[in-house]
């Protein structure tokens, strides 16, 4: 009689687990339409935003897709409407969803738990995130707040019309920050001023190295494993030796038939960028400041030095092992 006793456990055991996990699967469309409710939007609301690290997270051996799918079903939000918003996170971290309202300001947050789902509704308005209260508590409350920053300033510049390339650099970033809008507008200066001719093509030497490179990398397609990005690390003393105002790298245009082609020593001046706002606000406030200044670039991004490229400097600048400021001749005597 023993064989059938174990037979019947097996079968509790696995009961049990076809139940959980129907429930895990049942327990999501729920919430998020519970989430509908409690914000007051319907299917299809183009006032409503969902942000979500879905296509990068993964539930123990499974991608998390699936669950994307159902969300966009559910809210009716799109890619193709600008609506529809990603975050990077390790593949590790949890899976985490955000339905934000633009009116007001509203938000919930559902996060995987275990085998249910967490829902925390919250004020994430402009008003609300730029207190610096919000951020001394807040982020400390919720299962969320490792995400708080990310979701709270990105959703909040979407609602203020933020453009798609900026909001795709912060996915790739995983947030917004004042570094990642010094690459931004540096991208754009570069974009406006060295339009490439044909047979060019940009390598950015990210020295020294700061968010920036990530909307660099984004927006110029200018990516490290292509070699359109060398990044170079700078001891404090060499900085303290180039001879330049707020060094931010170094742009080269080379065209590799011909084996010419020119640098730009690139700078940025952050005391402007801080100065959009008041001394000892959130960053989040410096970054919403910064907004209707993204299509202004040259008012914070200079060239402080311009050379001729040959095949000898050129790949010196990129190569390991220099130092592209004393390449340039522009270290202090
Ligand atoms: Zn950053």
């Amino acid at each position: 009689m023993k064989k059938p006793v174990i037979t019947g456990w097996a079968c509790a055991v696995l009961f049990t687990m076809v139940c959980c996990s129907t429930a895990y699967a049942l327990g999501f469309p729920e919430t998020v339409s519970g989430a509908m409710k409690t914000l007051a939007v319907s299917k299809e609301d183009p006032g409503l935003l969902l942000m979500t690290n879905a296509p990068y997270v993964r539930i123990g051996s499974q991608g998390a897709l699936p669950y994307l799918d159902q969300a966009q079903e559910l809210t009716g939000c799109r890619v193709g409407r600008g609506n529809l918003l990603f975050f990077q996170r390790p593949q590790a971290h949890p899976l985490r969803l955000m339905l934000f309202k633009k009116a007001g300001g509203d938000a919930v947050i559902i996060s995987q738990e275990g085998e249910s789902w967490l829902s925390k509704t919250l004020n994430l308005s402009e008003t609300a995130i730029s207190a610096p209260s919000f951020w001394k508590t807040v982020p400390q409350k919720f299962k969320a707040g490792a995400d708080m920053s990310t979701l709270a300033v990105i959703a909040n510049v979407w609602a203020k019309g933020g453009p798609y390339d900026f909001l795709k650099s912060a996915e790739f970033h995983n947030h917004i920050c004042p570094g990642l809008i010094s690459g931004y507008m540096m991208a754009h200066y570069i974009l406006t001023r060295y339009p490439l001719k044909e047979g060019e093509r940009y390598t950015v030497v990210a020295c020294p190295v700061w968010c920036k490179e990530d909307a660099l990398q984004v927006i110029l397609d200018c990516t490290a494993g292509k070699k359109g990005l060398v990044v170079k690390h700078l001891s404090k003393e060499q900085a303290d030796k180039i001879s330049v105002a707020n060094p931010a790298g170094f742009l080269l245009v080379w065209n590799e038939q011909k084996k010419t082609g020119k640098g730009m020593a690139l700078s940025f001046d952050f005391n402007r960028l801080n100065a959009l706002s008041p001394e000892g606000m959130p960053k989040s406030v410096t970054v919403l400041a910064a907004l209707e200044h993204l299509d202004k670039p040259d008012q914070f991004v200079s060239v402080s030095s311009e050379f001729d490229l040959n095949e000898k400097r050129y790949n010196d600048m990129i190569e390991a092992g220099s130092n592209p400021y004393e390449i340039a001749g522009l270290l202090k005597k």
